[in-house]
């Protein structure tokens, strides 16, 4: 059996307080066993970022991006072992786990950039003979707390930036797919990072909290759901880190009277259900503006009825199983509970299984109407491939839905009128917003970062990770002398 230890200090640390098994979703056999760090293993991880702390915040930026080229070289001719981890762990198909390597390499791209993107400024002459100049130091040892649902993107829209910055960096992956993270703390090392650098720590929420609080971490990042997000926010605040949490999602796509249907089904059935519903980004909510409803159903009924569910691996798969057995009852349990509120199952493959993998967690394409808005499939995150429409007379109408859900990762509208799209572009209340895009996420060069219940703290992922892994020093000089006293304040 494959044993998920922890790495610190350049090593695999066999130790821990707990085993927990680690699971292929589509056919319920364990795979692995992922060991829970106690309390001194924790401790070992920090005492060794500590360690490897000053000798890397001083180590030139220009090498310190050559280890990141070099990472970025290994990850990509690691793809394929790389995607078939993930499949094997998470369950997505093989193609939707090496876009996710994809997607991971282009936040390693960023990190590259680090001599030209992480610049002060300089001002001459601020004063009488005086100059001011900002300059960004790295702010210590920083901590990674990730979700099961990308186990290498998310940890990739973190940690080179934070090491190309000069930072030491902790990362705490999710039990459920925990063995991408070594994969990358072992690709990180070939590629000449030292050790010490990059440690890898697996655990439960003690192990976290006690990551958080300890005083020698100075930045914590997280991502998963809102009530962590917040706790974690919270902690580390009330510990004195500054703190990044990105939480959960109801994204809503608002289909316009003008919207060609075919392509808004597509796009629709490609969002919600690909990666069994489990991507932060996917559509769940669809608002129809006017009359297109029911032809919009009958194209989702039939896109949703052909969707192929098998194991991830198996060729010609479009979803996969979801993560856990946890996951496959919340979600079935979900779409129960609409259908007793009153919602129309227009297709309902929530209880469906695969042959050949009759254990495996599969929760298949399903589409609801007339869902109460009180509903919980409404109103919580389903995080499964299940897609709630509505439908509403106006723009405004939908504009408001958005604006009264309590989450706002991202909004998307279907239409070819301008004017409506510049209207909802300003209006909706969410981070990344989407004009005929299913899944707006921004490119590495911009940030990923919602708004209201899918955020706490202020500064995003991926390029705005530079001020976050950073932390400015300003420096005023004079080289020219004056002489005699002056005890007032002047002004410059
Ligand atoms: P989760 O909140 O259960 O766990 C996330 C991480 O936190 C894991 O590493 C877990 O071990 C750890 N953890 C759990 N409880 C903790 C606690 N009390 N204190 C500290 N750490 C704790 O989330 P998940 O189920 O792994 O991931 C799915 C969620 O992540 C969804 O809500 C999804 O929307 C969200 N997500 C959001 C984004 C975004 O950009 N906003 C991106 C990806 C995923």
């Amino acid at each position: 059996m494959r044993r998920v230890s922890h790495w610190i200090n350049g090593q695999l640390v066999d130790e821990g307080d707990e085993d927990l098994p680690v699971v292929n979703p589509a056919t319920d056999e364990q795979i692995a066993v992922v060991r829970m760090a106690g309390p001194r293993t924790v401790r070992r991880a920090i005492d060794a970022a500590e360690a490897a702390s000053d000798a890397w915040a001083r180590t030139p930026q220009s090498r310190r991006a050559q280890v990141i080229f070099r990472f970025r070289e290994l990850l990509l001719e690691s793809r394929e072992e790389i995607a078939a981890l993930i499949t094997a762990e998470h369950g997505k198909t093989l193609d939707d786990a090496a876009g996710e390597v994809s997607r991971a390499l282009e936040s390693v791209d960023l990190a590259t950039g680090g001599p030209a993107l992480a610049q002060g400024a300089t001002s001459q002459q601020t004063g009488p003979g005086i100059d001011t100049r900002s300059v960004l130091h790295p702010v210590g040892i920083c901590l990674g707390i990730t979700p099961f649902n990308f186990p290498l993107m998310m940890g990739m829209m973190m940690a080179p930036v934070a090491l190309a910055a000069g930072n030491t960096f902790i990362w705490k992956p999710s039990e459920q797919d925990p063995g991408t993270a070594m994969k990358i703390a072992e690709l990180f090392q070939r590629a000449g990072l030292p050790d010490g650098v990059l440690n890898v720590v697996h655990g439960r929420q003690d192990a976290a909290e006690q990551l958080i609080d300890d005083p020698r971490v100075q930045a914590v990042s997280f991502v998963g759901s809102s009530a962590v997000a917040q706790a974690v926010y919270s902690r580390a605040s009330a510990s004195g880190s500054r703190a990044q949490a990105f939480g959960g999602a109801k994204n809503h796509l608002v289909v316009m009277p003008d919207a060609d249907l075919d392509v808004v089904a597509d796009q629709l059935a490609s969002s919600a259900f690909g990666a069994a519903g489990q991507r932060c980004m996917a559509v769940s909510v669809a608002v129809v503006v006017g009359e297109s409803d029911e032809p919009l159903l009958e194209r989702l009924r039939s896109r949703a009825t052909a969707v192929r569910v098998n194991a991830g691996d198996v060729p010609g798969t479009e979803v996969g199983p979801v993560v856990s057995r946890r996951a496959q009852e919340r979600i079935r349990h979900l779409v129960k509970e609409a259908i007793a509120d009153g919602a129309r199952a227009v297709v309902d493959r929530s209880t469906e299984t695969v042959p050949g993998y009759e254990s495996g967690y599969f929760v298949g394409p399903t589409v609801l109407a007339d869902v109460p808005l009180t509903s919980r499939a409404y109103q919580e995150e389903v995080f499964g491939p299940v897609l709630v429409v509505l439908r509403v007379d106006t723009l405004d109408e939908a504009i408001d839905l958005i604006r009264g859900h309590r989450y706002g990762n991202g909004a998307s509208i279907f239409t070819s009128n301008g004017a409506a799209a510049s209207h909802f572009e300003r209006e909706a209340t969410a981070g990344m917003v989407g004009v005929n895009v299913a899944i707006p996420v921004p490119v590495a060069a911009y940030a990923v970062q919602g708004w209201k219940g899918s955020v706490f703290g202020d500064t995003g992922l991926n390029n705005a990770s530079w001020s976050f892994y950073t932390r400015p020093k300003y420096i005023t000089s004079r080289w020219e002398s004056t002489v005699g006293t002056d005890f007032g304040f002047r002004p410059n």
